[in-house]
């Protein structure tokens, strides 16, 4: 299969091509930066998109991060780097002669309203109460392709854990030194997902002719992990001790208000839909997620 990724040089995006050419498929990313097997997105929409069988976009600013001061400028970036460039592949798949047969795009679990205790499946409500929701509305919609032949599926992901980027990146030096700890007070849901996990479903996303619609991106024993059980599971595979909080306030100093919500609340969130379209998750439990993880 050809594939096409967007965003495809980030965190997600190495993982995904590697795993994609280890299954003997050929990956061109759409890039801001030039580089071998890439394009540029001036170039996607100037010449439209290259033959594929199926597109993937990953493209977006870090939220995350804390270099970054919340405002208009970084909002507005934010938003464009998901949504824009969406639109741009969407509308190369609709004008292309011989379209794609899979289109997929990774959106977020911030779709569904923070809660200690509701549980949410693929076809809960969301998406419409505060920045972070409506940003996966927009982004989704702006996937849509009506009447298209290509068949479109969302992935939403949860808290991605791998080697060399995400969240994993940012803990790891803490946690080694001993002074690493639950977030805020470490009762709000963690809803996570090993990175082989995230690629596989993106590439059984693409290669099963019959997956469409949403899929949660999480681990099936995600809605039963806090992020205080995070944070000592996290300890644990690295045998430190993880007793020192990082209070609330301390979080909201760094990240702001808004992106600090996304750290000290959290999602109960079933892959259902996922399990029921045949995925095997390769780390559906936490602690064996962690140790491959950092070993
Ligand atoms: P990264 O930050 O590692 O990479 C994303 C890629 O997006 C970059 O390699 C870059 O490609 C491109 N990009 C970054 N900023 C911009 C911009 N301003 N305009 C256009 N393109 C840009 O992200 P991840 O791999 O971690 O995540 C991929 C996607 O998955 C993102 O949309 C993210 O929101 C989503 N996601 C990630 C989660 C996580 O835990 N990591 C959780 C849930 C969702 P280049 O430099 O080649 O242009």
């Amino acid at each position: 299969m050809r594939v096409v990724v967007g965003g495809g040089t980030g965190f997600i995006g190495t993982a995904l091509t590697r795993l994609l050419r280890s299954r003997g498929h050929q990956v061109t990313h759409v890039s801001r930066r030039e580089g071998e097997d890439r394009i540029s997105w001036a170039e996607l929409s100037r010449s439209g998109l290259p033959l594929c069988d199926a597109v993937v976009n990953l493209a977006g600013e870090n939220v995350l991060n804390p270099f970054r001061r919340w405002g208009d400028a970084f909002c507005q970036e934010i938003i464009s780097s998901r949504v824009e460039t969406t639109r741009s592949l969407a509308k190369a798949i609709a004008a292309a002669e011989q379209p794609p047969r899979a289109w997929v795009l990774v959106t977020g679990v911030g779709y569904y309203r923070p809660s200690p205790t509701a549980e949410y499946t693929e076809d809960s409500p969301g998406g419409d109460f505060d920045f972070f929701s409506r940003l996966v509305s927009s982004w989704e919609a702006a996937a849509l392709i009506p009447g298209s032949p290509t068949r479109g599926v969302v992935v939403r992901s949860g808290v991605v854990l791998g080697r060399g980027g995400g969240v994993i990146s940012q803990l790891l030096l803490p946690f080694r030194l001993g002074l690493g700890g639950p977030v805020g007070s470490g009762l709000q849901p963690f809803p996570w997902i090993h990175i082989q996990d995230l690629c596989g479903i993106v590439c059984h996303a693409l290669e099963k002719e019959s997956v469409r619609g949403v899929l949660n991106g999480v681990s099936p024993s995600s809605p039963g992990t806090s992020s205080g059980g995070f944070a000592r599971a996290l300890g644990a595979a690295l045998g430190r001790p993880a007793l020192l909080p990082l209070p609330a306030w301390a979080v909201r100093a760094v990240l702001g208000p808004q992106r600090a919500g996304m750290l000290l609340e959290g999602q109960r969130v079933l892959p259902q839909r996922t399990l029921d379209t045949g995925y095997q998750f390769i780390f559906p439990e936490l602690p064996a997620a962690l140790r491959d993880i950092v070993a």
